[in-house]
């Protein structure tokens, strides 16, 4: 099976400097170079590449400056996980292949596709390994490998592998979950030339024709766009880092660049920061992670910075892009993300890394303040409303969207920010680093991984932040409203509205607001749960105005601040209806309970004058609903109100409700005898006092008599006489109420 994806090739890297950051808000981390790429490549992986572990890489190749022509070998031993009848390796069809050996045997192959496919007859089983050694040349493509002069005279060839182009310039298998376990990396070069490369340097050979040939390894896993070589007519200059953990030992740094004294001269400040670099990162996020070997800055022209194993290539040295490229050799390097979705793991911590040195070393930068620098990171992330920091799978083979400055990068960092602030502690933010780089050491991990380690670190759940923050989208503007109900109290009603809101309706978590007052500010912490929650606080000075987030923690845009009077309560509904037996039930929901003392229901017949009914006391719980019944056979309409009291006995009513009764049990009326001669005897029961409209009706619909009479709550008995008057026959006994019900019964006259 095969994937076919197309790319369109990379923006990778940053380069400015945490001095040039003072002065640009825009920073420039898309090389020109790499936009000047147009060209859409198809990009394949097989299946069956996932059958072998790629345990050892050796290359031995020649390069010269000025020049993208590689030639040499390429050894890989793999071990077989699953029987493997054919070898597949990926290398672009623009270098080629001179011969390949398997275990010693030269074999025939096929070069398509940018793949060599080499068939193994018999197949070989699991458990073996396969020793392939394939020797090849050409001039790569301009994807992978960098070569021409810079203007202070620096000549220089270097390779970049990041995301697919390792294959530009090597045999290789571009699948982030199979890590080299150990490498020699050789090249021969015009001895005018240094080599950069990754892990020790184990010597330096004399060639005839005034050739060169530098023998680097390293013993450390590395995923496959690690390996790297970088030559040029470089000026070494080493310093030394002295890491606690390893006191009193140290670890070199080897730094390469133009061999220019002015320029080093330029840059030794920069350089010279390297050492304190590593130990605080080792500090915060654990030892560096190739303590054993070395680390080192290797200088070339391609657009930026790239963390190479322990030696980064790089196009200029800026404190902000050696901060950023030292801290992937933990998050990138030692620990790489398992899948491309999660390049957050790589950049967005090492992006976090630029801002810890300057939060953790102001020394070093006297003029630069922390939470200045966060801003840039959240202004760059709310430059546009959408976008997860998560890259969805549809784009895991997009480069410009995996390498989305604006999302992979600083709102990743922002989010990093904003993680350690939730946690309130940052003794469990730095653990969480810690173990995450421990769990997953020479390894690769996924975003859920990450969460895994901080939740079990921290003993709780960060599924919301995750789900709001890295696999949702947007930022929230926050709202307030702030009120002082008395002298010792204030009241701050936060409303959020969402740029992304049908990805992420609503941002919970903690955050920080300052509370402006000429007698001194005051700040608070508030957990957002819902929206338009109310936060009560005492508080005695008289505020002018409310400073949302004002240490930059929460990626958040500022909406309005107003000074009116909230409610006590925010009574979100109140409604009610009558059943047939004469109950009105009736019910509120409200939430914010934050300043009320008690509900009282209140009744009126006439909206005007209202009595009590009923006192409930509030839960001081969000989102509570309350219930209440009240009895009444009474058939006119209801009308309902509800008064909250608060604190300092201020009343505030709710709208009032109508509700219609559809009473129908509120009389009851019997008359005997029937057949009645002359006297007819009348029971009515009212459940209120109410003057009636008595009628007897004839059988053609005429009134033959007609009385009034006021009559109580209760039972009623009377009598009506004289109705030997009235011819025989059928008639009605009508009695209307005050409201126009009508009772009806029919009796007969003898
Ligand atoms: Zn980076």
């Amino acid at each position: 099976m095969k994937n076919l994806i197309s790319i369109l090739t990379l923006l990778l890297y940053f380069n400015y400097s945490f001095a040039q950051h003072e002065n640009e808000c825009s920073k420039k981390r898309i090389s020109a170079l790499h936009n000047n790429y147009t060209q859409r490549v198809q990009y394949y992986q097989y299946e069956s590449m996932n059958k072998y572990d790629v345990k050892y890489l050796k290359l031995d190749i020649a390069a010269e400056t000025g020049s993208n022509n590689i030639s040499g070998s390429a050894l890989t031993n793999s071990l077989v996980k699953q029987s493997l009848d054919t070898f597949i390796t990926e290398l672009r069809s623009t270098m080629i292949v001179d011969s390949i050996l398997i275990n010693g045997d030269r074999k025939l192959y096929t070069q398509s596709n940018d793949h060599i496919f080499v068939p193994l007859s018999p197949a070989v089983n699991s458990g073996n390994y396969i020793n392939a050694l394939i020797y090849y040349h050409g001039t790569s493509n301009s994807y992978g490998v960098y070569s021409g002069t810079t203007s202070n005279g620096l000549n220089y060839v270097a390779t970049v592998s990041e995301s697919f182009q390792a294959r530009e310039w090597f045999p290789c298998k571009q699948i982030l979950t199979d890590k080299i376990d150990s490498a020699d990396i050789w090249v021969t070069t015009s001895n005018v030339n240094k080599v950069g490369s990754n892990g020790v340097l184990e010597g330096i050979d004399a060639l005839p024709n005034s050739k060169v040939r530098y023998r680097w390894k390293t013993n450390y896993p590395m995923n496959y766009y690690m390996p790297s070589i970088a030559v040029g007519n470089y000026m070494e200059y080493l310093n030394y880092a002295k890491p606690a953990a390893i006191a009193p030992d140290s670890i070199l740094i080897q730094h390469y660049f133009v061999d220019d004294s002015a320029y080093f001269n330029s840059i030794r400040t920069i350089l010279d920061m390297t050492p304190a670099f590593i130990e605080k990162q080792s500090e915060l996020y654990g030892l560096y992670p190739f303590s054993n070997e070395k680390y080192g800055h290797s200088m070339a022209t391609i657009g930026g910075g790239m963390e190479h194993q322990t030696m980064t290539t790089l196009t200029n040295f800026g404190s902000a892009v050696i901060a950023h490229e030292l801290g992937h050799q933990w998050f990138g390097d030692n620990v790489t993300c398992a899948r491309w979705n999660d390049i957050w793991l790589n950049e967005g911590f090492a992006s976090y890394s630029e801002y810890l040195m300057i939060e953790k070393l102001p020394s070093l930068f006297p003029s630069n303040n922390p939470a200045s620098y966060m801003q840039y990171f959240h202004s760059s992330a709310m430059s546009a409303a959408n976008g997860s920091v998560y890259v969805p799978d549809a784009s895991v083979y997009d480069e410009n969207r995996i390498f989305n400055g604006r999302l992979s990068y600083d709102k990743g960092a922002a989010i990093i920010h904003n993680l350690r602030f939730e946690m309130q502690n940052d003794n469990l933010f730095f653990a969480t680093l810690k173990n995450y780089q421990t769990a997953f050491k020479d390894s690769v991990a996924t975003a859920e991984d990450f969460r895994q380690i901080a939740e079990n670190t921290c003993g709780r759940s960060f599924t919301d932040f995750f789900n709001q923050w890295y696999y949702g989208e947007g930022y929230p503007t926050i709202n307030i409203t702030y009120f002082k109900p008395n002298a010792d109290t204030i009241l701050l009603l936060v409303n959020e509205n969402t740029s992304a809101p049908t990805v992420t309706p609503f941002f919970k978590g903690l955050l920080e607001l300052k509370i402006n007052s000429l007698q001194g500010d005051t700040t608070v912490l508030v957990n957002l749960l819902a929206n338009n929650q109310v936060f009560k606080f005492a508080y005695k000075k008289n505020p002018n105005n409310i400073t949302i987030d004002p240490n930059n923690w929460v990626l958040n845009q500022t909406g309005t601040i107003a000074n009116e009077i909230i409610l006590p309560v925010n009574l979100l509904s109140f409604e009610g209806y009558a059943d047939n037996n004469c109950v009105f039930h009736l019910q509120w929901k409200t939430t914010n309970e934050i300043n009320l003392v008690n509900y009282e229901l209140e009744y009126s017949n006439d909206g005007l004058n209202y009595t009590r009914i009923a006192s409930v006391f509030p839960t001081f719980l969000n989102n509570n609903i309350y219930n209440y019944n009240y009895e009444n056979f009474n058939s006119k309409p209801a009308y309902f109100r509800i008064k909250m009291i608060e604190p300092n006995g201020n009343l505030i009513y709710s709208s009032f409700i109508i509700v219609n009764s559809v009473c129908k049990a509120n009389y009851t009326l019997e008359i005997i005898p029937n057949p009645v001669v002359n006297e007819l005897n009348i029971t009515l029961q009212l459940a209120e006092k109410e003057e009636i409209t008595i009628r007897i009706i004839n059988s053609i619909g005429q009134t033959v008599t007609k009385m009034k009479k006021s009559l109580d709550k209760g039972f009623n008995n009377w009598t009506i006489y004289d109705l030997n008057k009235l011819a025989a026959g059928t008639y009605l006994l009508q009695l209307e109420t005050n409201s126009g019900s009508t009772l009806n019964k029919m009796f007969i006259k003898k």
